[in-house]
């Protein structure tokens, strides 16, 4: 048994793109977005489930990362969504990745090297331009060039938002004139929760990312969109031992045992990416059941109160995501996002990846 290991299956990951690929209106295409490792489960067996799903874009954050996905040997389109510098141009140019643009600067260092997306800022406040006048000249700049005009949302997870439908109003002002001019111009606008939430905002593409992990955009419960998540996150009882009255575990004695009980010493830590903030604010699954963590996470182990009698052994499988603790859960305890709960998985928990339970093969 290793100490820690994430599961990743990849036929929920290819199910659930080909789900949301069944919703998309028209014939809008599926970009899956797999940037900062494929949102912790290994962006490229990501990628290839996700293509085998039915995508036919992928998307990334940063040049190194489309470098890395053509380096395995993937060809399909890749757009780099981040700002770059110029030594990141060059190597998006040189993973031929299409890029993002705002201004007609931008365009005049790509020079014709790379298709080029016009990003407006219809409200997210952070990359693009707000001026659309900025924006048609950089459209104009592109020339031949132009391959996508594009937008993101600020509040398309927050239900009864009336913003999502200011951005999607100023997108499609901007946005469809051109298309029109220009019929083979492809319009993208949506993340997964604008996906799940309004055929309106699909276009010609959708760019999605935590829904193909089987994670919730609403961050309450994948199967409500029919998702399956993907990764499991496990590793063992390392340790148990008795622990009377008064006896603590870890550091701090921030557990106190209050009457007898065991403790069970699970090697897994904040250094892999299980967080601090977790301390006594938690369960694991063991044998099916749930028991409460129980004392400071540390770097490297935690400690799990499995009461006075327990049919625990040492060896046993200790879940800390799958089944019926879910990533949502995870990051709802400690105020994040389920986002960041795989994300922030660290480099030293490997990921074993399998196809409903059985070696992916040559996927
Ligand atoms: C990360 C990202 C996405 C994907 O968002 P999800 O909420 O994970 O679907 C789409 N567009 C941009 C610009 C992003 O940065």
């Amino acid at each position: 048994m290793p100490r820690a290991q994430a599961r990743v299956d990849l036929a929920a990951i290819e199910a659930n793109v080909a789900g949301l690929r069944g919703r998309l209106t028209g014939d809008a295409a599926l970009c899956a977005v797999v940037k900062a490792d494929g949102y912790g489960h290994g962006a490229v067996p990501a990628a290839r489930a996700a293509l085998a799903g039915g995508a036919s874009w992928l998307a990334v954050a940063t040049a190194a990362e489309a470098e890395d996905l053509r380096g395995a040997g993937l060809d399909t389109r890749i757009l780099v969504m981040g700002a770059l510098c110029a030594t990141e141009l060059e190597r998006a140019i040189g993973a031929r990745a299409d890029v993002a643009a705002w201004h007609p600067r931008f365009v005049e260092s790509v020079a014709g090297r790379a298709p080029i997306h016009v990003k407006l800022d219809t409200g997210m406040g952070r990359l693009g331009t707000r001026d659309p006048d900025v924006a048609d000249a950089t459209v104009t700049a592109a020339g031949d060039g132009l391959a996508g005009l594009w937008t993101h949302f600020a509040t398309a997870d927050e239900r009864d938002d009336r913003f999502f439908d200011e951005q999607l109003g100023r997108f499609r002002a901007w946005a469809l004139p051109h298309r029109e001019r220009r019929p083979g111009l492809k319009l993208h606008a949506a993340n997964s929760a604008a996906t799940l939430r309004d055929p309106a905002a699909h276009f010609d593409m959708v760019r999605c990312g935590v829904a193909i992990y089987g994670l919730d955009p609403f961050g309450v419960d994948p199967a409500a969109h029919g998702l399956r998540p993907a990764l499991e996150l496990r590793s063992y009882v390392a340790e148990l031992k008795a622990c009377e009255p008064g006896e603590s575990a870890g550091y701090g004695r921030r557990f106190i045992a209050s009457q007898r009980t065991c403790v069970a010493t699970v090697p897994i830590g904040y250094g892999d990416g299980w967080r601090r903030a977790l301390t006594n604010n938690g369960d694991v699954l063991i044998r099916g059941r749930r028991f409460p963590l129980a004392g400071t996470v540390s770097m490297d182990n935690l400690t799990v109160d499995v009461g006075p009698r327990p049919d625990v052994r040492r060896g046993d499988e200790v879940v800390l995501i799958g089944g019926a603790l879910r990533a949502e859960e995870v990051a709802r305890r400690i105020g994040t996002i389920n986002y960041e709960v795989t994300t922030g998985l660290t480099a030293r928990v490997p990921r074993v990846h399998h196809r409903d339970g059985e070696p992916p093969g040559e996927a």
